[in-house]
């Protein structure tokens, strides 16, 4: 996996963990990516060149944003202090292969934007509820 941001300061090299593209539809997400979901994969394994041109955002108790202080390309999600655990399908050279597996927080997904078929679906609430078992799988 190669990725890179907007203007090319920040560059990413790594592994995809599968061939999953994670929607998250929380307001945070729409906020920070300008409309519309979060569209992610989950990668690991992650090496980057120009980290000094990093800021990172604490929009939650656990979640660490990250984007490029030159050119505002969101740049990954992950626990804070983390190496990057998402990182938006945009920024990969390479986005063939993949599908929408699953849509979190879709109880707020806006009017406009249509459900993807077969796509896991789960509300907030859900989310909520295995919040323990998601930071665990993230450690
Ligand atoms: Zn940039
Ligand atoms: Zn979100």
């Amino acid at each position: 996996m190669k990725a890179q941001c907007l203007c090319g300061a920040v560059r990413f090299d790594g592994q995809l963990v599968d061939d999953a593209v994670l929607l998250c539809h929380c307001q945070q997400c729409q906020r920070w990516t300008g409309g519309g979901p979060l569209t992610t994969v989950r990668v690991k394994d992650v090496t980057i060149e120009g980290a000094d041109n990093i800021g990172t955002y604490y929009a939650s108790e656990h979640g660490e944003r990250g984007f490029c202080k030159t050119c505002g390309t969101t740049l990954y999600w992950t626990m804070r202090g983390k190496p990057p655990a998402f990182l938006p399908v945009g920024l990969l050279e390479d986005q063939s292969g993949l599908t929408v597996k699953e849509e979190i927080f879709v109880d707020h997904r806006p009017g406009w934007l249509p459900v993807f078929e077969g796509a896991r679906q789960s509300t907030e609430a859900e989310e909520m509820a295995n919040l323990d078992e998601f930071l665990e799988s993230m450690k």
